[in-house]
Order: structure tokens, then C-alpha cells, then sequence
């Protein structure tokens, strides 16, 4: 199944996103693009403003606050609740999904992407299983051991922290999440003309 804009995989499920760094966007980006409500919550802690990236595939050099702003912007164009400086304080399981506490309120979801960095406290909180070597322990779709939570990017590596897997982490858990809403395995794949559908005539080239 295609990204279509008229074939989404749901329009009624919702993502909370707990921290916007690659991983995090990542997640936002996959589920807001195939029309899913996506909200993310960020401290803007990320250390992608200490870094400056010549390992990314693609690439060839950049800042990473300068990357942060075109990913921000990317997951703005889509549709994203970007809550930037919100902080989430607590997460809860709740009968049908998940709750975010922050200082501006509550949120409720149906699905809940962890991506706070190396700080694994919400998770811990959450009760989601950890590895021997103390990170959170997922698999290749990056579920944890509970129902629809994911955990991605620096958390669940006990050190080998780079962004090209932090977003491969993030794009995993969304695929993973549409492919349930759509109940088979789901593909984000865009061809040339759909540039211009989505951006019009003069962005497509
Ligand atoms: C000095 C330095 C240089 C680096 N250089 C490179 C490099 O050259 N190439 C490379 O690939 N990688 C580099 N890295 C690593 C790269 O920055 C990380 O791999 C990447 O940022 C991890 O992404 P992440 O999304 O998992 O976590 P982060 O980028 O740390 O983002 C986590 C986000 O979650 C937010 N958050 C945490 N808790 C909460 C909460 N409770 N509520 C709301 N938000 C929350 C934080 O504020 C933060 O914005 C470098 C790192 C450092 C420190």
C-alpha cells in the first residue's frame, strides 16, 4: 500500500511522540505523512545541536541545529502537533492507549513512541522490559515488551548513538504502527509524480 493521501491508513488513530530528536521525528514524520494525529512533545535537549554531521548517507555536510530545523519543519509541513518545550512529566497505560501528563495538561493516544535519548525514566515508568545491558528492550520494529509503546534511538543502545539509526529507528516503529491500523505490511513508497501532488508544479522540480 502506497502513502496516497486519499488511502491513508487511518485517519482516526492517534501517535503521542515523546521527544523530537531524529528519532522521534523520524516517527512523526512516517505517522503524520500517512494520516495518523501525531503529536510530539520536546524538551529540545537533543544532542544534535552539539554535533555536525559528515556520517549521514546522502548528506554530505551539515550542522546539526541546521538539520533539526529542516526535520522540524518537515514534520510541520505534514501535520504534526509539534509541541516544542513541552515537557512530558509522566505516561500511563489508560483502557484503550496511552497518556501523557505535561505541564500544559493531558493527552491521550492510541499508540506511544518513547524517543527521549539516552534518558530511559518514562520507559522505566511505563514498566517496559530492559535488556541485561540496562536499555530498553525492543526488537527490529521497535516495540517494547508493552502493547503499542515503542522505544527508539539512543535509548535502546547501550552506546552506538548516531543519527542515521536514530531515524532508522523511528521509521521503523511508525511503518510498524501503520501496518497494524492497516492490518498488512505497510510501504511509504512515493514515486516522481507524487512530488508535485504534494508540493505543486514549481517544489517538484
Ligand atoms: C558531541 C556530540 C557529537 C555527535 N556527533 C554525531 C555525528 O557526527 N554523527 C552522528 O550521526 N551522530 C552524532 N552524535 C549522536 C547524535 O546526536 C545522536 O545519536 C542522536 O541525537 C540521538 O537521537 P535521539 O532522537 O535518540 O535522541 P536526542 O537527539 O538526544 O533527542 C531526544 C529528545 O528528547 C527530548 N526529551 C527527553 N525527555 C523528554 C521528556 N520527558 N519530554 C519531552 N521531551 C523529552 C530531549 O529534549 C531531546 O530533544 C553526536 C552526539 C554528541 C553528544
Amino acid at each position: 500500500m502506497s502513502n496516497d493521501t486519499d488511502d491513508t491508513a487511518s485517519e482516526d488513530a492517534s501517535v503521542l511522540v515523546v521527544g523530537g530528536g531524529p528519532a522521534g521525528l523520524s516517527a512523526a514524520l512516517f505517522a503524520a505523512k500517512n494520516g495518523l494525529e501525531t503529536t510530539v512533545f520536546d524538551g529540545d535537549d537533543t544532542w544534535m545541536h552539539k554535533a555536525h554531521l559528515f556520517n549521514y548517507l546522502g548528506i554530505g555536510s551539515v550542522g546539526g541545529s541546521e538539520f533539526m530545523a529542516t526535520a522540524r519543519q518537515q514534520v510541520d509541513d505534514f501535520g504534526t502537533d509539534r509541541r516544542q518545550g513541552d515537557e512530558v512529566t509522566a505516561v500511563g497505560e489508560t483502557a484503550d492507549g496511552f497518556a501523557v501528563e505535561t505541564d500544559g495538561g493531558e493527552y491521550e493516544g492510541d499508540y506511544l513512541v518513547l524517543a527521549t535519548g539516552a534518558n530511559r525514566d518514562l520507559a522505566e515508568e511505563l514498566g517496559c522490559a530492559f535488556t541485561e545491558e540496562g536499555v530498553v528492550d525492543v526488537g527490529v520494529d521497535m516495540e517494547t515488551s508493552v502493547d503499542d509503546a515503542y522505544a527508539t534511538g539512543a535509548m535502546v543502545r547501550p552506546e552506538e548513538w548516531q543519527a542515521a539509526i536514530a531515524v532508522g529507528d523511528g521509521a521503523a516503529a511508525a511503518l510498524n504502527i501503520l501496518s497494524k491500523e492497516q492490518g498488512e505490511h505497510y510501504h511509504d513508497f512515493d514515486v516522481p509524480a507524487d512530488a508535485e501532488r504534494l508540493f505543486g508544479e514549481e517544489l517538484a522540480e
